[in-house]
């Protein structure tokens, strides 16, 4: 099954920026796939678009065949509950709040009971290695165990598709190559995972590169 399909899709922002210029692309259910390429290529605008965080200004974005400009608000937000997790460079915890308030954050909009949230952010904290740490605050982390909450947070809801924007970009190499292992991990438990990165050596290290340019995949 093809879980992302971008067909003929252009972004462009107000002011004349294309961010993407008629990108076309297919990702099949259980790929790990890198997105490389320069500070500016239109990777982030891509992984957006995919996320349906941001709608396209001309072509197709298809998630699991649903035509995402066919669906309402209500189904888009849906989808992203559902079947999309997302991990930011940034991290982008809630300060003052528990590691598994900031994972059980992760299910609000699916229906899902608070209690039953809470139980299972804390399944998703022993997955990723952190079961000691349940009620440690963001300040309280280091920062690759802050990425390893904020990847219980993405799976907590155990979405088809995780979307890494630059996932070890404020990690050392020894915590990067730590958060790597777990988007490993979950690929290989059959998650299908795009991750954006700068580093040549993570890229090489996963099945398949995609490589952009001036917001086009060369
Ligand atoms: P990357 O993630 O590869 O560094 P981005 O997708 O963030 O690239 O950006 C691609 C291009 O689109 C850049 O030229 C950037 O300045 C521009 N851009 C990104 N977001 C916006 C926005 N919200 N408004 C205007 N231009 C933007
Ligand atoms: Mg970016």
């Amino acid at each position: 099954m093809t879980v992302v399909e971008l067909d003929g899709v252009t972004k462009s922002y107000p002011g004349g920026v294309i961010a993407l210029n008629d990108v076309s692309l297919a990702i099949e259910h259980g790929e790990l796939v890198a997105i490389v390429g320069p500070s500016g290529s239109g990777k982030s605008t891509m992984l957006h678009l995919i996320g349906t965080l941001d709608r396209p200004s001309d072509g197709t974005v298809r998630i699991e065949d649903l035509d995402v400009a066919r669906l309402s608000d209500r189904q888009l937000s849906a989808l992203r509950a559902n079947r999309i997790g997302f991990v930011f460079q940034q991290f982008h915890l809630t300060a003052g709040q528990s590691a598994v308030d900031n994972v059980a954050d992760g299910l609000l909009y699916t229906g899902v009971p608070l209690a039953q949230r809470r139980i299972r952010a804390e399944e998703a904290l022993v997955r990723v290695g952190l079961g000691m740490r349940l009620d440690h605050k963001p300040h309280e982390l280091s920062g690759g165990e802050r990425q390893r909450v904020a990847i219980a947070r993405a799976v907590v809801g155990e979405p088809a598709l995780v979307l890494a924007d630059e996932p070890t970009g404020n990690l050392d190499t020894a915590s990067g190559a730590g958060v790597m292992a777990l988007l490993k991990e979950l690929n290989a438990s059959g998650t299908t995972v795009l991750v954006i990165t700068h580093d040549r050596e993570i890229a090489a290290s996963l099945p398949r590169q995609v490589s952009m340019r001036d917001g086009a995949v060369v």
